[in-house]
């Protein structure tokens, strides 16, 4: 194994989640709000484990988790704070222990950020974001893994549990790994990533089906959503290397709208290779959602921090507009001058050094 690529765990840390899953026999799991593969992937993997020790862990997440994860091994159990209200602050209020998986922040669980903050009970935290906040008594965060689960892995192979990885927390790693790196087409240099791949195909998963339940997951009318959005609202601004797309909710209702259905939208346009960034503005009943992607050193992070109330990393970032679309394109349009600095091969000694 090369050392330099794969994950350098604090061993000290390590023994003491052992020590701290092996101790409680009352386990809560957690993520974060509107969660992804990988934080439905961690936390049952970890779930799954935990109940084949003979103990009582349940995943309670702060809201629904998106359809096409209900066939992640488990996902039906699955306890969402907006359904079930009362049974999960009897679970936080008896658990003898609370994992928090793949979000760095406790406001990241939204409304079960109280009950997460007061629950007098030991915290661990497993997580890849930048900058976690010291909201756990023990904190494994590594932000150069492309994954949680990639993390949660490791942490369990460092913790000498790797027997216990069955086939069902094996798919459930995979799933979080897989959709983490736009299935493997981004943050998926480090060769370790194919070991753990090779590991979790040994343990019986099929890693085609897992690909193809979690992303070939279109209804006709989310298909119907997304061509219209490229072929009729998809504008480019060539001298600033930028897409925009923009859907106003007339323009979402007409397409029966649900949520998710514009997941991966935003990612579009820069599958043309002159694209630098791309922003995607879609209309909600109090504002204008703002959502980000761009490639190399171009900061979307920045744009968002600066101009739409939000923040997020360099390049997936995204905030909120409060105004109309109408103000919200003509706010975009106003501020592309500002960015072009950022570009490749702008001439970055021009307003100083690029920070
Ligand atoms: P998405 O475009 O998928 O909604 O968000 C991409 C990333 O941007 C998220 O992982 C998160 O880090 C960040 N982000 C999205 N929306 C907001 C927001 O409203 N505020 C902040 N601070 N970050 C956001
Ligand atoms: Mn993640």
């Amino acid at each position: 194994m090369n050392k330099t690529e794969s994950l350098n765990l604090d061993k000290a840390k390590v023994d003491e989640v052992r020590r701290l899953l092996n101790d409680n026999d009352n386990i809560v799991i957690t993520c974060h709000l509107t969660p992804d593969g990988d934080a439905i992937g961690s936390t049952l993997a970890l779930c799954h484990l935990l109940r084949s020790m003979g103990k009582k862990a349940k995943v309670v997440t702060p809201d629904v988790p998106p359809k096409n994860l209900y066939g992640v091994p488990g996902a039906k159990e699955i306890m969402p704070f907006t359904r079930f209200e009362t049974q999960v602050k009897s679970l936080f209020a008896e658990a003898g222990l609370i994992c928090c998986l793949d979000f760095n922040a406790a406001k990241r669980v939204d409304r079960l950020a109280p009950l997460l903050v007061d629950a007098d009970c030991p915290k661990i935290l497993i997580d890849h974001h930048l900058f976690p906040e010291n909201f756990a008594d023990v904190v494994i965060s590594h932000p150069e893994s492309s994954s949680t689960c990639f993390l949660l892995y490791q942490v369990i192979v460092a913790m000498g549990w790797a027997d216990r990885i069955s086939r069902r927390v094996a798919e459930c790693i995979y799933t979080g790994m897989m959709t983490d790196t736009g299935n493997f087409t981004y943050n998926s240099n480090d060769p370790e990533l194919y070991m753990v791949i090779a590991d979790l195909v040994k343990r019986g998963i099929d890693k085609d089906r897992i690909y193809s339940m979690v992303c070939n997951s279109n209804s006709v009318s989310r298909l119907q959503l997304n061509g219209y959005a490229v072929s009729e609202k998809l504008r480019v601004f060539p001298e600033h290397r930028a897409a925009l797309i923009s859907l106003t909710q007339d323009e979402l209702n007409r397409y029966h709208y649900e949520r998710g259905d514009t997941e991966s939208l935003v990612n579009v346009p820069l599958s043309v290779p002159d694209m630098v960034y791309s922003v995607f503005l879609r209309e909600e009943a109090a504002y204008i959602k703002v959502s980000c992607r761009s490639r190399g050193e171009f900061p979307v992070n920045k744009m968002c921090e600066e101009h739409f109330n939000g923040g997020g990393h360099k390049n997936a970032a995204g905030g909120e507009f409060f105004g109309t679309m109408d103000q919200a394109i003509a706010k975009f349009e106003s501020i592309l001058d500002q960015y072009d600095k950022y570009l490749p091969n702008a001439n970055n000694n021009k307003d100083g050094k690029v920070s």
